[in-house]
């Protein structure tokens, strides 16, 4: 049996990940499930926001599923990248039948995951204030090469994005080493700022995008409410053995406790975990059931709906039990 640790997470995090459990146990029997704290609630109430009970669970995990982290996010979410090397950040993008969207969009990021501004290397001194960027090209050649196992299932094309006429170095270095790795696939590369305007000008000229880290985290975001929203956005952390899934978007304190938040994003995620897992017919199943509870109108006011998240969870749950 696989083991999998669940963490709620902050904000509305319990909230889409209760949801989401609906419909993991639905396909349970495989799992050995556990579940643990982590984030702010954690950081107040034991002083620190990944707790060695957590952490110790996570190593013996195979596989994580989380909710949103809130400002400690950089804490766990980052954390849990970079002790495991989940190198690559699977973030596909596409329009759901019967939710309004910017565009029509139909594309996968792949996003790096542990390197770039995110590593964690800032400094202070004096009054200067120092953030490290880092490339590196083992860590370059890994996420291009599950860019290119993406692509060779698609439409052999990438699009790598990158700010190579500033960061002429480190930018310009992703780039090469992208470059090399993925020869032999229709390849194009577009700077990060004209890439945001053509995701929402004309996002159907991208299939796969490969980005650094940050670049990837901001474009995601934008790339999501094309879409139709965040509500709407799953993501897989995948490294060689081990595998985390989350929502794309955050603890959205705004909302939190409300019963308002959209479980879709989790749930979605789960059903990328399950394909992960080798179980191609849970992920599909799991997408038809989103899909028909949309069209049934059970949905969250976020997408124009008047049921609460629980409601849409066990909605979703009961289509495919
Ligand atoms: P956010 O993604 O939480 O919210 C942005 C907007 O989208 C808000 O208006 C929110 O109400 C809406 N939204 C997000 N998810 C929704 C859903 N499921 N249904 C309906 N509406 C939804 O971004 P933020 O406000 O910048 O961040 C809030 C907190 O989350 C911060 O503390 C941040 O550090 C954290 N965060 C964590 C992660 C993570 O753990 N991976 C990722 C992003 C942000
Ligand atoms: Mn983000």
């Amino acid at each position: 049996m696989r083991k999998l640790l669940v963490i709620p997470g902050d904000g509305i995090g319990p909230e889409v990940v209760e949801a989401a459990m609906y419909v993991i146990k639905a396909f349970g029997s495989e799992l050995e499930i556990k579940v643990a704290e982590a984030g702010d609630v954690a950081l107040n109430k034991y002083g620190t926001a990944m707790p060695p009970e957590t952490l110790r669970l996570a190593d013996l995990a195979d596989v994580i599923f989380k909710g949103p982290i809130g400002e400690s996010a950089f804490d766990v979410t980052s954390l849990i990248r970079s002790r495991y090397v989940l190198y690559a950040n699977i973030r596909p993008v596409k329009n759901l039948p019967s939710v309004p969207a910017v565009r029509s969009i139909d594309c996968v990021f792949v996003r790096e995951n542990v390197e770039d501004v995110y590593i964690g290397a800032e400094y202070r001194v004096g009054d200067v204030a120092i953030a490290l960027k880092i490339a590196t090209e083992k860590g370059t050649r890994r996420v291009a090469r599950v860019a290119r196992k993406y692509a060779e299932e698609r439409k052999r094309k990438v699009t790598i994005v990158h700010k190579a006429n500033v960061l002429r170095v480190v930018d310009g270095f992703f780039r090469d080493v992208a470059m090399e790795e993925l020869k032999g696939l229709e390849v194009d590369q577009m700077y990060v700022d004209a890439a945001a305007m053509e995701l929402v000008r004309n996002p159907t000229r991208f299939d796969v995008v490969l980005t650094p880290n940050q670049y990837g985290d901001i474009l995601t975001d934008l790339a999501a409410q094309v879409a139709g929203g965040l509500g709407l956005a799953p993501s897989g952390n995948i490294g060689d053995d081990k595998a985390m899934f989350e929502p794309v978007h955050g603890a959205a304190f705004d909302i939190a406790g409300k019963g308002i938040a959209n479980p879709i994003a989790a749930i979605l995620s789960a059903a990328m975990m399950f394909e992960w897992m080798g179980m191609k017919n849970a992920a599909e199943s799991i997408r038809r059931a989103v899909e028909r509870a949309i069209e049934a109108g059970v949905k969250t006011p976020d997408i124009g709906g008047h049921h609460n998240t629980r409601e849409v969870g066990k909605y979703i749950a009961s289509l495919i039990s």
